[in-house]
């Protein structure tokens, strides 16, 4: 199950981070690194802070945008120092530990990592289904970032090290869209509410953020996003027959 684990990387700033976080997957079980848009490639500096760990740094992805690097997953975890303004699903690291292993059986799952400075913006933490927050002194909740991949692999491996093997034939795990799925499904409601002027372009407000964490609360499956993608297709049609 660590195999569906990916831990992604937005926009860091260090090389050398990277390799830390490297060798915190790779102590951990866990191998599937992507960069979303480094400042700095790995270089020398990543290799030494990597150790042992260069395979991981040798096989990761290196992607433009987090939609990408999360594209074909089921579920996506973001990370942040503190509590935001963004109402969202919030889990400690223990819940999401147990939530990510227990989805890998059946999908890839990301746990995303904002900036060294400033953590992940809102619209990154808007493509994500749930924050998870290590509750670190109040007073000073920043973890270096090796440490905040360190923390949360360290979870997922305990939740991984305790948990029975899902048979192939267990019905009962839902099948969720990828988040490339969902995000198509956006594209196309935010579309429909233009065409039938529910969004107006020039306020579009924060409509489209509110219904994304609509959706994401009650998490839709595979058959009840094609229903919901049929349902604005058929808005359309009437809407160009009228
Ligand atoms: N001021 C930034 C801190 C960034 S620390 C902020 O408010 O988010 C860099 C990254 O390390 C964060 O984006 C997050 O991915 C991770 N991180 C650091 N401390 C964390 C904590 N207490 N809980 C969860 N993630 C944390």
């Amino acid at each position: 199950m660590l195999d569906n684990i990916r831990i992604v990387l937005v926009n860091t700033s260090h090389s050398g981070n990277i390799g830390s976080a490297a060798r915190a997957m790779k102590t951990m079980g866990i191998h599937d690194l992507v960069l979303v848009d480094p400042v700095e490639a790995p270089d020398g500096r990543a290799t030494a802070m990597a150790a042992g760990a260069v395979d991981v740094l040798a096989n990761l992805r290196t992607v433009a945008t987090l939609s990408e690097a999360v594209a074909d997953c089921g579920l996506v975890i973001g990370t942040s120092a503190r509590n935001r303004t963004l109402e969202w699903p919030l889990l400690d690291p223990r819940q999401a530990g147990a939530q990510a292993i227990r989805e890998a059986a059946t999908h890839k799952v990301a746990l995303v990592f904002g900036r060294e400075r400033t953590g992940l913006t809102n619209d990154e933490l808007q493509q994500c289904h749930y924050h998870v927050c290590i509750p670190a002194n109040p007073e000073y909740s920043s973890l270096n970032l090796a440490m905040a991949v360190q923390t949360l692999c360290y979870e997922m491996r305990m939740h991984a090290l305790a948990s029975e093997p899902v048979p192939a034939s267990d019905t009962t795990l839902q099948e969720y869209p990828q988040q490339g799925e969902l995000d198509r499904f956006y594209v196309h409601l935010e579309q429909t509410l233009r065409d039938v002027a529910f969004l107006r372009p020039d306020h579009p407000g924060q409509v489209m953020g509110k219904l994304r964490r609509l959706f994401n609360r009650c998490r839709p499956d595979s058959q009840e996003l094609n229903i919901l993608r049929g349902i604005l297709t058929a808005v359309q049609k009437a809407r160009r027959n009228t």
